[in-house]
């Protein structure tokens, strides 16, 4: 067959497993690289594991992407992409430095960033654990507290209690203790401008939430957002000033402006409509996944902006962007097996199962599960082009069947 291409924008979750998908397809089609050239673009060169940011060492939460995919043939280029045209046949990407690159399917896969506010009286360094750097930047400042004699040395006041909010509030006490902070002299301020706790987690979730947050003393403040902030202190909406040196943003998720710049229909997250095939609605050979994309998950329950759907929705879209290439027939999304698994520090974690989110485990039995999921589930294969393409294939997996795998792993 004539050389054809399959451009994958992004190297997260989805654009990885999208990659590997289609090096899969192309694979059991009997074909190879020089048929059809699969190449990941991304802006840097790891896979950064985005789940663990607000852990211990986030500096360490990241792979190779040409570990991952170099032995499976996909090339990986690492540049910022700053177009994307696809108002004709062959989806077009304009590189930054202007190069462009054509290809007969795309993927695109370039995930999601934080929101930050842009209110002018917010006059400091407002830190987010939104990418590795961001992550290892409050680290490290967190280390220099220690250095410092300014009242509310020791407080941390975070913003936004979803579920990156809480788990960086129920981390932090062993982060500032690591930092030399004394017992009983550091405080975490949780700021919600809902009126209740984890608006999006739902109410079986609240009270095992509430009593880790009991547990270490984190003080909350609902109904409220901050108002201003400088250096040394933050002011909130309903009057409190807090003293402190440390303000972490977590609230609000927005999906790539690629998606949006495409001029396909987008919902409120500016993600992507696809169909149950993962084309974009009424754009030519451009499929979408992960962070990027809303899909219908299992039975009108949408794609949430999560790793687990990100994983998943990567595989289907490389598969059927390569099955377009070698022929056959395209595999319809879905997923119905969905779990949360909250860390909530040294408290324990929060397992829920299900959309209408039942608590099945707490503790340190959710624990045990929520290590599995970060430490080992969520990994790529690395230098195996066997047990990567192995990975890669879709795969419906059933609500019921998932769970006991789970709790059984
Ligand atoms: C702190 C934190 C905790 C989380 N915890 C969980 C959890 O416990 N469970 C869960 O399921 N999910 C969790 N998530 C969400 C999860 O990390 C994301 O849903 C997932 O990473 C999405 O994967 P993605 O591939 O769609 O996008 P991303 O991870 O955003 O990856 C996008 C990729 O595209 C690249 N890119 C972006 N723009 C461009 C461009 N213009 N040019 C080139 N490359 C570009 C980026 O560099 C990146 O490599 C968490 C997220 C955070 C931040």
């Amino acid at each position: 067959m004539a050389s054809k291409s399959i451009v994958v924008a992004g190297g997260g979750f989805a654009g990885v497993w999208a990659a590997a998908a289609a090096a899969r397809v192309r694979q059991d089609a009997g074909l190879d690289e020089n048929d059809i050239r699969i190449s990941l673009i991304s802006k840097g060169p790891f896979l950064e594991i985005r789940p663990r940011l607000y852990e211990a060492s986030p500096d360490t939460m990241k792979i190779s992407l040409k570990d991952i995919l170099g032995p499976a043939m996909v090339e990986d280029r690492i540049c910022e992409i700053v177009e994307i045209e696809t108002n004709t046949s062959k989806p077009k990407i304009t590189l930054k430095g202007g190069e462009t690159i054509e290809a007969d399917q795309l993927v695109l896969a370039t995930g999601s960033q934080l929101v930050r506010p842009i209110q002018k009286s917010i006059k400091r360094i407002l830190f987010d654990i939104d990418t590795v750097d961001a992550a290892t930047q409050l680290d490290d400042h967190i280390k220099s507290l220690a250095n410092s004699t300014q009242e509310g040395q020791w407080t941390v006041v975070v913003v936004g209690s979803g579920f990156t909010g809480t788990e960086l509030a129920t981390e932090l006490p062993s982060k500032l203790r690591a930092a030399g902070a004394p017992e009983d002299e550091f405080r975490v301020v949780m700021v919600e401008r809902s009126d209740a706790i984890a608006p999006e987690l739902g109410a079986t979730m609240r009270p095992t939430i509430l009593d880790a947050f009991d547990n270490f003393n984190i003080e909350l403040k609902l109904s409220s957002t901050v108002e201003s902030a400088d250096s040394n202190c933050v002011l909130l909406s309903n009057g409190d000033v807090i003293a402190s040196q440390t303000l972490v943003w977590t609230a609000g998720m927005r999906a790539s402006p690629l998606a949006t710049a495409i001029g396909a229909n987008v919902d409120e997250l500016g993600r992507l409509r696809v169909d149950r095939f993962l084309a974009v609605d009424g754009v030519a050979n451009t499929f979408a996944a992960g962070d990027v994309a809303t899909a219908d998950a299992d039975n009108g329950h949408c794609t949430l902006q999560s790793c687990q759907h990100a994983q998943m929705l990567g595989r289907f879209a490389g598969y059927n962007a390569a099955t377009k290439l070698v022929g056959g027939e395209p595999m319809a999304y879905s997923q119905p097996f969905y779990v949360t698994c909250l860390d909530l520090g040294e408290y324990g974690a929060l397992l829920s199962y299900g959309w209408d989110r039942k608590v099945v485990r707490t503790g340190k039995d959710a624990k045990k599960i929520k290590e599995l999921i970060n430490q080992r589930l969520i990994y790529p294969p690395q230098n195996d082009a066997s047990a990567l393409l192995a990975a890669a294939a879709p795969m419906v997996r059933e609500a019921e069947d998932g769970i006991q795998r789970l709790l059984s792993a």
